[in-house]
């Protein structure tokens, strides 16, 4: 393989860069030109790419968001524009593809591995919620800003003994509101993965105050419902008035924490040697701190985390 691509695709993550940086350096290292190809699948439909030398990835990897800029393409899902694409790799010279993303992306890469292409993911989301990984590229990085966004609102809540929700990302998965729900030291957390009771969330605010608690945090993943509905419910049952600061995109954004940009180092370095050994319809994994491969028809399957063990674990630390 003497010519490969690399593109970033669907909801960015801190540590892309640091990725794209890994697979231009670790391909260059093995005499492998490299074409960043722009705006995730809109890109490759075009053919809009440049070679990306040693120096281009210089200073990057220290940068949020992806210096190849990402995109949401829904004709993407469309075979003839998949072909399209393929055709302009082909144009190129381009023998191997590397999707730096979330599941949504994956599914785009496995569909170009099925049309030939050889394709690997490499998984990239704040979210951590990618099926076959215990790790995602950006979670940590997430955690960390959610983390110190919710002991500044304990300032303030404490202040003003008030009680806080905050709304945090992550789809359809609980992963960063109960990591963070757990490092910010949460009165209660609301996750998708696990049934929730308002009577018992009440109860807790009550056991706290009735303990001299000046203030009370509780974080509810988007995936469950709005913050502002929570709010609404807790007030209707317990006349108890909530502030709600929902975080946003802010979570998405930021300098790459040491831990992604190492892991994003890894999974791209691991990509390049994937493809290297002529593999396709890859993804990049890891468990228990080690890497390895498997087949992108994982993520079909719908698999969640098991959340259980940390659920208890705040509840336990939270009375
Ligand atoms: P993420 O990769 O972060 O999960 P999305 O779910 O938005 O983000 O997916 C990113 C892009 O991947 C989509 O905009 C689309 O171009 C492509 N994609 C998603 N699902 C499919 C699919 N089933 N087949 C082909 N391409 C897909």
């Amino acid at each position: 393989m003497r010519r490969i691509g690399v593109l970033t695709s669907g909801g960015d993550a801190p540590g892309m860069n640091a990725a794209i940086r890994a697979v231009v350096r670790k391909a260059n290292y093995h005499g492998v030109e490299v074409y960043g190809i722009y705006h995730g699948y809109e890109g490759f439909i075009q053919g809009k790419m440049e070679l990306l030398d040693l120096g281009s990835v210089g200073g990057i990897i220290q940068r949020g968001g992806t210096k190849l800029y990402s995109s949401r393409c829904a004709k993407f899902k469309e075979q003839k524009y998949q072909l399209q694409g393929i055709e302009k790799m082909k144009d190129a010279g381009i023998e191997g593809l590397i999707v730096i993303g979330g599941d949504g992306s994956f599914r785009g890469a496995y569909a170009l591995a099925d049309l030939g292409l050889k394709c690997i993911g490499v998984p990239a989301t704040i979210d951590n919620d990618v099926p076959g990984t215990e790790y995602t590229i950006g979670f940590d990085t997430a955690l960390n800003t959610v983390v110190n966004a919710v002991d500044k609102i304990r300032d303030t809540a404490t202040s003003h003994e008030n009680t806080f929700i905050i709304e945090v990302m992550g789809r359809h998965s609980g992963n960063i509101a109960l990591w963070s729900g757990l490092a910010a030291g949460a009165e209660s957390i609301i996750i998708p993965e696990e049934p929730y009771d308002i009577d018992e969330i009440i109860a807790r605010i009550k056991r706290g105050e009735a303990r001299r608690k000046k203030h009370s945090i509780i974080i509810v993943a988007e995936g469950v419902m709005p913050a502002s509905e929570l709010a609404r419910m807790l007030k209707e049952k317990s006349g108890i008035d909530m502030r709600i600061t929902v975080l946003g995109h802010i979570q998405r954004g930021g300098s790459p924490s040491a831990y992604d940009r190492v892991m994003a180092s890894r999974f791209g370095a691991f990509a390049v040697e994937l493809l290297l050994e002529g593999k396709t319809r890859r993804a990049v994994g890891i468990k228990n701190n080690q890497l390895y491969d498997y087949d992108l028809q994982e993520i079909f399957k719908t698999e969640q985390k098991n959340t259980s063990g940390l659920y208890t674990l705040s509840k336990e630390l939270s009375i």
